[in-house]
């Protein structure tokens, strides 16, 4: 079963505003077993709208309509699906009326021009609107529906739920959905795709995401079945398949974050944790904050940005800042360990890196880093490791993300 749906409002036709609703009800209407094959954005035009409603009726059995049922002129949308449909409107007191109790509850009078809002296509279904003014309307015709949604999506997520779920669960056959999420981390996006898509291209069911963000990856199986044990039987089976490809890449079977993993385990060690920081300027503290409870083990850490505060603070030898410069595995090593000493704790992690968009000037050692250039030093108690990468972006929040992203990566490893 396919569906449209129709974004309406010309301010998501500019770079200001971006139409999010159909993002929610694609997530639902998938959840039904019900595929969207078509997105569109149309602006405040009459025309434009009903042509594209016709169109999509033609294509879909269900097409779904966001925004457009204000008061105003510009709010074209129960005009044009009449239009589309060949069908007259008619006026509601009673919808008239509840929307004039609205404003008395404000204190306020209702503008004529609300009237409008009352008007509902022939034949059509009134769906209450239990956050604003504009009701809604499901219109069956021929084998389609149209449903007439308001724009703002607090009050369409209300509606869509009460109103529409339970009519749209009547309509399509029982489904049980089951979803299995693997995070993984350590690898690019296309060496990820390129490792699983031979093992999920095969199945339409589940239905494989990846998802990426500054070196964080996500796998999203999502299996549609008529009963619960043959949806969990496909997840085990592919789950499987891509387990095994991906091995120690995934560092987890649920949600969880790199930063929330790394903290279980320290916290079930009774391990501490400290981090001296250069590149990333506090925010690899950051992420490791986040977690709720993570002062059980996260001591805390130095942002030394300055050659002078890596001699001071971590005790950084100034032969090592001179002969390799301050980035460098060397530098790295000495920050680690430093900030192991100087706290304590059982394991402390650094950063040193070029974020860019410009390149180091040489040093001493007449090398300069090169952008994207990152170092991670590893403190523990079986001795200190470094971990080197370039990576191939100038771009310095990204570089920035990236290397806090792979240090907890390293650390993650290292902790085993
Ligand atoms: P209202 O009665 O509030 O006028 P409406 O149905 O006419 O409701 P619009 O005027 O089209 O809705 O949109 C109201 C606001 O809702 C927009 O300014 C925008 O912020 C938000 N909105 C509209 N459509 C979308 C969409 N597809 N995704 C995200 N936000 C939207």
């Amino acid at each position: 079963m396919n569906a449209e749906i129709i974004a309406v409002g010309s301010e998501m036709l500019t770079p200001e505003r971006v139409d999010t609703n159909s993002l929610f009800l694609t997530g639902e209407l998938n959840n039904l077993g019900i595929e969207v094959v078509e997105k569109h954005v149309v602006g405040d035009d009459r025309g434009r709208l009903t042509r594209t409603v016709r169109r999509a009726l033609e294509h879909s059995r269900f097409v779904l309509i966001s925004g457009g049922l204000g008061p105003t002129e510009d709010d074209v949308t129960r005009d044009a699906v009449a239009s589309a449909l060949w069908r007259k409107q008619i006026f509601h007191a009673d919808i008239s009326d509840a929307i004039e109790e609205r404003f008395r509850r404000m204190k306020r009078v209702m503008p004529e021009i609300n009237r409008r809002q009352a008007m509902v296509i022939d034949g059509a279904e009134v769906l209450s609107n239990d956050r604003g003014t504009a009701p809604g309307q499901w219109i069956s015709a021929g084998d389609g529906v149209v449903v007439l949604l308001p724009g703002p999506p607090y009050e369409l997520k209300s509606m869509f739920t009460r109103e529409c779920l339970p009519r749209l669960r009547a309509m399509v056959p029982p489904m049980v959905i089951r979803t299995q999420v693997y995070r993984i981390s350590g690898m690019s996006e296309s060496d990820l795709d390129q490792t699983i898509s031979p093992i999920y291209k095969v199945y339409e069911n589940p239905a494989t995401t990846v998802l990426a963000h500054n070196g964080d990856l996500q796998v999203h199986l999502r299996a549609r079945c008529e009963t619960e044990s043959e949806a969990l039987a496909l997840l085990a089976d592919v789950g499987g398949r891509i387990e095994a490809a991906l091995g120690d890449k995934i560092y987890a079977r649920d949600s969880s974050t790199l930063e929330e993993v790394v903290g279980r385990k320290l916290r079930e060690r009774g391990e501490t944790l400290s981090v001296a920081e250069s590149a990333t300027g506090g925010g690899l503290a950051e992420r490791i904050t986040t977690v709720a409870g993570s002062s059980s083990y996260f001591v805390g850490g130095f942002v030394t940005y300055a050659v002078r505060l890596k001699r001071e603070l971590l005790g950084v030898p100034a032969e090592t800042l001179e002969q390799f410069g301050p980035v460098s595995a060397e530098t790295a090593a000495a920050m680690a360990l430093g900030a192991r000493e100087k706290t304590g704790s059982t394991w402390a992690v650094s950063i040193t890196g070029n974020a860019g968009p410009t390149a180091d000037e040489p040093g001493a050692n007449g090398i300069g880093a090169p952008v994207g250039a990152v170092y991670i030093g590893i403190a523990g108690t079986k001795g200190t490791e470094t971990h080197h990468r370039v990576w191939p972006s100038s771009d310095r929040p990204r570089v920035r993300a990236f290397a806090a992203q792979m240090a907890l990566d390293m650390l993650n490893r290292a902790i085993g």
